[in-house]
């Protein structure tokens, strides 16, 4: 039985940005994906990479932000730094207000977005409408708009970490379930259904799925495994320039690199069922979008899916150490994407000096105990 410094159970973008992390230390690492690459959250999600994260707002939003400021600035050099296309652009994004509740919510986010120095502005309808003319300024009542955020291509993001995991010559293995996590005398015994491994450290990086696994060793991550539905279109000519957003409505629409308009609104009943898909989602979302872009009011769909956003109780990540030689890092809600080149960064750091880096400290998996 191969000996390995980390078994990092899961391949989405957490455990292969934890993998590739530690493998750029040194560490002899081997990634154990239970399904085909991209099967969970990951390939699935928006690829919005936004500071302005709107979870736990007045209980540890702040440590929320610094982290996805972090995920941002690592997101934007992930193409070089790999050698392979993320499909990254700095589009901005602007979020909208379209009654007096939004605009009182967001002005409050505002005032702490700013105190944080985050680069957000509060514009006029016909301010946008000047700088983005196929909005009407008439569906909205202002908007907040950073001009640094961006998107990125999910399915890139993991083809340049998997890359960048081979040209190390480490494996990731796919449709490799993990079933077991055994504690032996010198770290932990791994069993999947293609084997066992043998490592002194085991990352846990299986988002909602990951207390499955924790729990037979102890440790209870509470999890809520909240659907989401996405959308997705014809490719049409590029013309989108920030992403919209509207929080009261969790409505999110993107332009992907290929023209097709991405989005998403509402969630779904939480579960682990992927194969609903609504009309109302449908009839929903283009209520939203098409009194805002009314050029879209033609637009064909082509498809539509459901991904899994792994909420704890308190909207905050559970990662770090959870027993000696046992971490975790899930709970990223819909912004993990933003976060993974980060947290993978920083948990490295933390499995390789022992110690719990400062900025992963308020995240801590034990906190719920
Ligand atoms: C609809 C939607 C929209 C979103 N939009 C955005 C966005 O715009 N921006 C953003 O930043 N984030 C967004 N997110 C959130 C983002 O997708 C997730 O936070 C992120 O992908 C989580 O990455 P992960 O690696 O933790 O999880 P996953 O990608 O789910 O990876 C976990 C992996 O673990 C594997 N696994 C599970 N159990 C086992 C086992 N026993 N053995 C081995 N492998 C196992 C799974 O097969 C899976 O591949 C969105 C999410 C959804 C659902």
């Amino acid at each position: 039985m191969a000996k390995y410094d980390v078994i990092v159970v899961g391949g989405g973008a957490m455990g292969l940005s934890v993998a590739y992390n530690l493998l750029r230390k040194g560490k002899k690492v081997h990634v154990l994906e239970g399904d085909y690459l991209n099967a969970g959250s990951t390939g699935r999600n928006l690829g919005v990479l936004k500071a302005r994260n709107p979870y736990a707002i007045g209980n540890g939003n702040k440590d929320l932000v610094k982290l996805a400021k972090m995920g941002l600035k690592l997101n934007a050099g992930l193409s070089s730094e790999t050698g392979i296309n993320t499909f990254h652009k700095t589009s901005g994004c602007l979020i909208l207000a379209k009654d007096e509740a939004d605009l009182k919510q967001l002005k409050e986010y505002h005032a702490h977005f700013k105190s944080m120095g985050l680069d957000e502005r509060e514009l006029s309808p016909a301010e946008i409408h000047r700088k983005w003319n196929y909005i009407d300024p008439d569906s909205i009542i202002s908007g907040f708009y950073s001009p640094s955020e961006a998107n990125a291509h999910p399915f890139g993001v993991v083809w340049a970490y998997v890359e960048a995991i081979r040209k190390r010559k480490a494996q990731v293995e796919k449709q490799n379930r993990v079933s077991k996590i055994e504690k032996t005398s010198d770290g932990y015994k791994v069993t999947a259904e293609k084997g066992e491994y043998d490592a002194t450290e085991v990352v846990v990086a299986c988002a909602e799925r990951s207390s499955e696994l924790t729990e037979q060793l102890g440790h209870k991550v509470p999890l809520k495994p909240m659907r989401k539905e996405v959308l997705i279109s014809e490719p049409i000519r590029p013309f989108l320039g920030p992403s919209l957003e509207r929080l009261s409505t969790h409505f999110q629409a993107t332009q992907t690199m290929r023209g097709e308009i991405m989005g998403t609104i509402d969630w779904m009943d939480p579960g682990y069922d992927l194969g609903e898909s609504s009309s109302e989602f449908l009839e929903h979302f283009a209520d939203e979008m098409v009194p805002v872009i009314p050029v879209l009011s033609n637009l064909n769909i082509i498809r539509q899916w459901t991904g899994i956003c792994d909420q704890t109780p308190d909207d905050k990540p559970a990662v770090g150490k959870l027993d000696e030689g046992l971490y975790v890092t899930c709970g990223y809600n819909d912004y993990g994407i933003t976060m993974a080149p980060a947290v993978g960064r920083l948990l490295a750091k933390t499995i390789i000096n022992d110690e719990t880096d400062p900025m992963l400290k308020p995240f801590d998996p034990l906190r719920f105990k």
